[in-house]
């Protein structure tokens, strides 16, 4: 039965590796959202002048409800910036935006990997939505096909949040890069942006780990329904 399964504390490194992450993330923005830039330059300029700079200047940025929403959306080549970064002339704001803007330019240049995501996203979101109800009835059921196919469903999502950890650290060193070669930005507002973005980077590895350790216990209770 699944109460007194050991297998659930697999899941415990990946939850405080998430909560930690999460932690970090809230801190360095909470921080860094409070020190302006000397420029005084707003994030979506900002990210306007990358996107301008490499050819990009198709990409629309505009402003999005809620808190660290920020995306970009390739479908309608859309950089949104949550209200916290629109306007907003701090080192979070500045280091999110051209964080984004290295994911339009990822389209922009074609990289492989988030074409890979872009295709994956819609299919994976709903077979993972579905992997767990289809792994416990073929469990109930002890019809073993059933329980595996819950099982690739789920690795599909795994695969899926391995694929984003590339994607996201591109899209960091881009941003990176682009700021210190704009050279309208001090050495320690550089610095800042490198703390929120490794931090952001983190909850990525976090989610990964966390969906690596589910797989893994989803695999080891299926095991153990053979005997
Ligand atoms: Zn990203």
């Amino acid at each position: 039965m699944l109460y007194y399964d050991w297998t659930i504390l697999l899941l415990i490194p990946g939850l405080i590796l998430s909560l930690w992450a999460q932690s970090r993330v809230n801190g360095a923005y909470k921080k860094y959202s409070k020190v302006s830039t000397q420029r005084g330059l707003p994030a979506q300029e900002v990210a306007r002048l990358m996107l301008d700079g490499q050819g990009a200047g198709n990409v629309a940025v505009t402003s999005t409800q809620g808190t660290l929403t920020d995306h970009f959306d390739p479908a309608t080549d859309t950089l949104r910036l949550s209200q916290g970064v629109y306007g907003s002339s701090s080192v979070a704001a500045v280091g999110i935006a051209a964080h984004e803007a290295g994911h339009a330019l990822q389209k922009q240049e074609g990289y492989a990997l988030l074409n890979l995501r872009t295709v994956m996203v819609p299919t994976v979101n709903i077979g993972s939505r579905l992997a767990w109800p289809i792994f416990v009835v073929g469990m109930i059921s002890s019809w073993r096909p059933l329980m595996y196919a819950g099982i690739a469903l789920f690795a599909l999502a795994v695969a899926l949040s391995l694929i984003t950890l590339p994607v996201e650290f591109d899209a960091s060193r881009r941003a990176k890069a682009m700021l210190a070669n704009s050279g309208y930005f001090t050495q320690e507002e550089l610095t800042g942006v490198s703390a929120v973005l490794n931090a952001a980077a983190l909850t990525y590895v976090a989610s990964f780990l966390s969906a690596l350790l589910s797989l893994l216990r989803l695999l080891l209770l299926a095991q153990r329904r053979r005997r």
